[in-house]
């Protein structure tokens, strides 16, 4: 299995430049908004055969998500692609300076399938927004998207510059042997170290998109039924397979019994009395995963929920209280519908508790008390947070997507995803003017003092 045909041909089209042009740019972005608006509802039906998806959910989330994302680039391109004027000092004058942001190369965009349309299509709206050539790999786990991808992108996009590769392990790994210019991997952290290594081998760099376990803090000031409803829609969205979903909450014992009451009535009216009859609820990807997830409450206690119907690919939004902290429920990233709540009761041990754990692609705190949000954001280190919701940053173009540590490397989205795929190249220019003879050999004193003052 060998595609380093393919890359050559991007690469070379590359070479001639074509990428460069904005209007070329422009005119693929519009492309990838033709591609997704006139081919809708064949997304939305792939999207339903991989996940069970609602189409509302699959519609916000993965379609208007991407077209969105398309318009405001858009906006903004010429802005970004600017050269970006910085101060010459005197050393350097007569001369000018300014960065110009300059496309990498061909790169390499590694898809998962828990938004598997979005995860892909993103990406690629900032890569060629970056002047960038691409070769997609989406994922296996998520076949009819796949396919319908891989299907489309040919047709409404430039061949010579985007193309698609589809498969699993062997396909990717031949991929990744290939020098590209930059590989951007989304998924789990075992796999990134594959990623990684092979890019290292290439000297390439890399954006890596990788999950965890993001943490809520629910304060006794919060309003207790919005903080639920929003809790509720963010963990039970895509049963729980979000990659910024809250993975688990903390709270003092106290708010315990109200606080499951209110998320039980939330679950009642967004999915009713019986979850697995309704439209708005969302299935486990394959039976593999749905057996990962049900085995973190084989042996535990169940508050709310726990229906497992492996055939079906249904786990119950379900809700368990203080679950051993050493259980594999709290040890790995759940990407499932089960949510753990644990009663700490000092806000300074929630603060240690997240502390002394991997460093979270997004971390969550409800509370009316200004202060203990703010030390929130000052002290806890994650990709994203939101105070008093979940999820929603995702909703603001502009607001870089990405994690920390095991979460994750480099961003995307808006601005952050030009400059990621972008070189910032730095450029000075100067005018035939004689230079001051300080700056040349011989050295001498007379020079060195001079030279310690203009500095
Ligand atoms: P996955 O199984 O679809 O794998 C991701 C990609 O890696 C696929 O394209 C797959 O073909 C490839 N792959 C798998 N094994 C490989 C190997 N051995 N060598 C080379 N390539 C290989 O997805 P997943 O890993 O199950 O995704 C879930 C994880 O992704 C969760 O941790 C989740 O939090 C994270 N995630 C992160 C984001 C984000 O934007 N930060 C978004 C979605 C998911």
């Amino acid at each position: 299995m060998d595609f380093s045909e393919q890359l050559i041909k991007h690469q070379q089209f590359f070479n001639r430049n074509c990428t460069r042009d904005i209007t070329w740019r422009k005119q693929q972005l519009q492309q990838i908004k033709n591609l997704v608006i006139e081919n809708e509802q064949a997304f939305l039906d792939a999207l339903a055969s991989d996940l069970g998806k609602p189409a509302q959910e699959a519609w916000i989330t993965e379609v208007s998500y991407v077209t969105g994302d398309v318009d405001h680039v858009c906006k903004s391109l010429n802005n970004w692609a600017k050269k970006r004027r910085v101060a010459t000092p005197i050393v350097a004058q007569p001369g000018r300076s300014y960065i110009q942001p300059e496309p990498q190369g061909t790169v390499l965009i590694i898809g998962a399938w828990n938004y598997p349309m979005q995860l892909i299509l993103a990406p690629l709206v900032a890569v060629i927004a970056a002047g960038n050539c691409a070769i997609v790999k989406p994922s296996e786990l998520a076949p009819a998207t796949s396919e319908l991808l891989a299907k489309l992108i040919p047709q409404y996009l430039d061949s010579q510059a985007i193309s698609v590769v589809e498969g699993a392990v062997e396909e990717t790994s031949a991929l990744l042997s290939l020098p590209f210019d930059h590989i951007m991997y989304t998924g789990n952290g075992q796999v990134a170290r594959i990623v990684m290594t092979a890019a290292a081998k290439n000297l390439t760099p890399v954006t890596l998109e990788l999950g965890g376990k993001s943490p809520v803090y629910v304060d006794k000031s919060a309003d207790i039924t919005i903080t639920a409803q929003r809790i509720a829609w963010g963990k039970w969205m895509n049963a729980g397979q979000t990659c910024i979903a809250p993975d688990y909450i903390l709270t003092s014992a106290d708010m315990v019994a109200p606080l499951v009451e209110a998320l039980k009535k939330q679950i009642e009216n967004m999915f009713g009395k019986n979850p697995k009859e309704s439209k708005s609820y969302g299935r486990i990807v394959n039976t593999r995963h749905t057996q990962r997830i049900s085995q973190y409450i084989a042996d535990i206690a169940v508050e709310v929920g726990g229906d497992v119907d492996l055939e079906d690919k249904y786990i119950a939004p379900t809700i368990v209280i203080n679950p051993p902290l050493d259980s594999a429920l709290m040890t790995d990233e759940i990407f499932g519908a089960i949510l753990p709540i644990i009663t700490i009761d000092s806000f300074d041990d929630v603060k240690r508790f997240v502390k002394e754990r991997d460093k979270p692609l997004s971390s969550y705190i409800f509370s009316k008390n200004k202060e203990q949000c703010q030390s929130w954001v000052n002290e806890i280190s994650s990709g994203s947070q939101c105070i008093n919701d979940v999820i929603m940053f995702n909703a603001v173009p502009e607001l870089p997507f990405g994690g920390i540590g095991p979460s994750g490397m480099g961003q995307y989205s808006g601005k952050a995803g030009f400059d990621n795929f972008s070189h910032l190249k730095s450029v000075l220019t100067r005018p035939f003017v004689k230079d001051l003879p300080v700056r040349f050999a011989p050295y001498s004193k007379m020079k060195f003092k001079f030279l310690r003052w203009i500095r």
